[in-house]
């Protein structure tokens, strides 16, 4: 091998070695080309010249072949005939020196990163749009995605809009969230102070209890906007909402009042104001609970 070459590989083994990349083979050449009378001898690494080393290491990407930006962007629609094979001379080769392939790591190449950190309350209303995905979009007039403030310390989360608010397309606007507000007024918090949404975005017929199926499907809504908002405190207001944020399956009247973990939340568990609108000797099981929730939000 003369010193030209020797030279070449030298400066390509450099080259990968600086990337981590130490273990090569030798793609087997083809068929010879044949010989045109006249027509240099093909030195052993000239086809290696026309070749990518390729790595050996499992899962490390092969790098492609240097090619100049220009003609990776005009690649042709149709496949067009193989170009004429040109064989540069050793020694002119040699004379040039071989660049590193930098353009095939070209960074433009990857899509941009998506930007990191949270989204927001928008985003995610974004993401929900004219929602299709369960059989509740049929029979609604307003999608209820929630309201309050982002930066809630307190979310309440209800289990689905009723008339009210399909109507105005606001939660908790109508009886059962008259007596919420009060609520709320009795722990010396006002509403604009909290956020207020539920398990499902859409009415369901006639206020029946949320189904399984559409639970699932509009659930990972609601999680987006606990993780955007990350409260304190969450407090869950009746089954359909304990057992969609906290997996448990128990009677709310049996569990109320209890502290749980949510990700970066701490979740309390109470009866729906429905209930106690229902039942109005339950209303202390209401008052008790947000008296909890007094005292969890005074702790620093
Ligand atoms: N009941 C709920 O669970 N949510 C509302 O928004 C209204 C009533």
């Amino acid at each position: 091998m003369d010193d030209g070459l020797k030279q070449e590989l030298t400066n390509w083994l450099q080259f990968y070695r600086e990337l981590g990349i130490e273990e090569f083979y030798r793609r087997s050449p083809g068929p010879p080309a044949a010989a045109s009378p006249g027509a240099p001898p093909t030195a052993p690494l000239a086809a290696a010249r026309n070749e990518t080393p390729a790595p050996m290491h499992p899962g490390v990407p092969i790098p492609r072949a240097a090619t100049p930006p220009a003609a990776r962007e005009t690649t042709p629609a149709a496949p067009a005939a193989p170009p004429p094979r040109v064989e540069v001379p050793p020694t002119v080769a040699a004379a040039a020196p071989i660049r590193p392939p930098v353009a095939s790591f070209s960074l433009f190449e990857t899509p941009a990163p998506k930007p990191t950190g949270p989204e927001t309350l928008q985003e995610i209303r974004a993401d929900l749009g004219d929602c299709r995905r369960c059989k509740l979009s049929g029979g609604r007039k307003t999608i209820v995605f929630g309201e309050g403030n982002p930066h809630a310390e307190l979310v309440f989360v209800g289990e689905g809009p009723g008339a009210d608010e399909d109507e105005q397309g606001l939660p908790f606007v109508g009886r059962a969230g008259q007596l919420l507000n009060r609520m709320i007024q009795m722990i010396d918090m006002k509403r604009q102070e909290v956020y207020i949404c539920n398990v499902v975005k859409c009415r369901p017929p006639g206020n029946r209890t949320p189904e399984k199926d559409e639970i699932e499907t509009c659930s990972p809504f609601l999680f987006r906007q606990l993780e955007t908002i990350q409260p304190r405190l969450i407090c869950c207001l009746g089954a359909p909402a304990v057992k969609t944020v906290l997996g448990i399956k128990e009677g709310i009247t049996k569990i109320h009042g209890q502290f749980y973990d949510f990700a970066h939340s701490k979740a309390l568990t109470t009866v729906h104001p429905a209930y106690v609108l229902r039942n109005p000797r339950e209303e202390k099981i209401l008052r008790e609970d947000f008296e909890k929730i007094r005292e969890f939000l005074k702790r620093k």
